[in-house]
């Protein structure tokens, strides 16, 4: 790939580090508001991180309502997007067993509706007709939101990045941010294992991989990466089209994906690391999980699965925000699995911060600094 690399600028008004679904967002909103000489730097090619998933879901559904707004703000964008980004609005369900799920799902779609949302409570019986993979007796009741659903990330990707270099980003790919020099308080360089580029602006969207761009300014981002597995059934002939589906208490899920399901459970007990090989294991929790909620899919034929990195924070919420130690230091980073439902309205908010101005959401709570005041309130809708 070196070979073919063009000349990494000599300098630039803003550096932003990583060309996933999260940095491409945001160069594309700060050269829409006229921010010139913005530079990407990605290590790899574009869209080879976290945002290599084939699908990914596109939801406003959650108990917080900072996320609530950014996954409202984002289906917006997705839906002008439409069909070249794969977007397929077949709703959300998630299944409650529990009457502690059932109460904190309610308040949950009441939060979500007040705020704009589509969700509903539905019955177990209903939520069976619109999934009928489901074992409707496992279940209490289920909340359904029509406008969610899924889409690809690669076109997304590839939506940005080219919506971004027509407006002059220049994308650097196959190079690694290795350090930021600092003069003081105030960011000097960017140094690349290709060159180094002059600013003194930049944006962290390096995913699991921040807090080491976030240690090269000084600038605490607890983010961890932790590995998480998912696999794609076989192409069936006329499969139901059904929800993204998951289950609260076991965490498994799973949706269409072209004409196979896409199949995924969390292990609990993964540990923490930046190792992404794919492994068989996780399949018998989802098998364990799939005979109580959905016992036609145990033991399902894989045709293809994939590992991934979730960029975790200590309370699953993104750290969105400037730094108030280093000048010039911002980052969209730490999704904790929701990033690229996130993508585009944090592309936008991003872009506000860099030039002053309100963002449509307030995204103070996304602080990197509220770990060091009182006890973060943890998101509850994640998997
Ligand atoms: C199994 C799985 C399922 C998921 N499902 C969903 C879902 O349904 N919906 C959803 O919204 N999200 C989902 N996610 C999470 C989502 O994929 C991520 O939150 C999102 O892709 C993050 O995008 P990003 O741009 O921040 O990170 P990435 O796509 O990881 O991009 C970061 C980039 O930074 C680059 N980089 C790192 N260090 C350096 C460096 N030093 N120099 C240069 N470049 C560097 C990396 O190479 C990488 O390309 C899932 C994740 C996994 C693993």
């Amino acid at each position: 790939m070196r070979e073919s690399l063009g000349a990494v600028p000599a300098d630039a008004e803003v550096v932003v580090v990583g060309g996933g679904v999260v940095g491409l967002s945001v160069a594309f909103h700060l050269a829409e508001a006229g921010v010139r000489r913005v530079v990407v730097v990605e290590r790899d090619l574009v869209g080879r991180g976290s945002s290599a998933k084939p699908v990914g879901g596109v939801r406003a559904t959650f108990s917080d309502p900072g996320n609530i707004l950014l996954g409202q703000r984002s289906l917006e964008a997705f839906e002008r997007f439409g069909p070249g980004i794969g977007l397929r609005q077949v709703g959300y369900l998630f299944l409650c067993r529990s009457e502690e799920e059932v109460a904190e799902v309610e308040r949950s779609t009441r939060l979500q509706r007040r705020l704009g949302g589509s969700g509903r409570m539905v019955s177990a019986a209903e939520a069976v007709g619109l999934n009928p993979y489901l074992n409707g007796d496992a279940l209490l009741a289920a909340s359904f939101s029509p406008r969610d659903g899924h889409a690809e990330p690669a076109l997304v990707v590839a939506t940005y990045r080219a919506m971004a270099e027509e407006l002059g980003v220049v994308v650097c790919e196959g190079t690694e941010v290795v350090g930021i020099d600092l003069a003081g308080a105030d960011i000097e360089a960017v140094q690349t294992d290709r060159g180094t580029v002059r600013t003194q602006r930049v944006v962290c969207a390096a995913g699991a991989w921040s807090a080491r761009i976030g240690d090269m300014a000084g600038v605490p981002l607890p983010v961890e990466p932790v590995r998480r597995q998912i696999g794609i059934t076989p192409p069936e002939a006329k499969p139901p089209t059904v929800p993204f589906t998951l289950d609260l208490s076991t965490t498994l899920y799973f949706h269409n994906c072209g004409d196979g399901l896409l199949l995924g459970i969390s292990n609990p007990e993964q540990e923490p690391g930046f190792g992404r090989e794919y492994s068989a294991e996780w399949r018998p929790a989802f098998d364990k999980a799939a005979q109580v909620v959905a016992p036609s899919l145990v033991g399902r034929e894989l045709a293809s699965g994939w590992a991934g990195l979730y960029e975790n924070t200590p309370d699953h919420n993104a750290l969105i925000g400037v730094s108030r130690q280093v000048h010039g230091f911002a980052y969209a980073t730490g999704f904790s699995g929701h990033g690229f439902l996130q993508a585009p309205a944090v592309g936008e908010v991003v872009r506000d911060l860099y030039l002053g101005r309100e963002p449509f959401m307030d995204p103070s709570p996304f602080h990197a600094d509220r770990f060091a005041a009182a006890a973060p309130v943890r998101e509850r809708h994640i998997i």
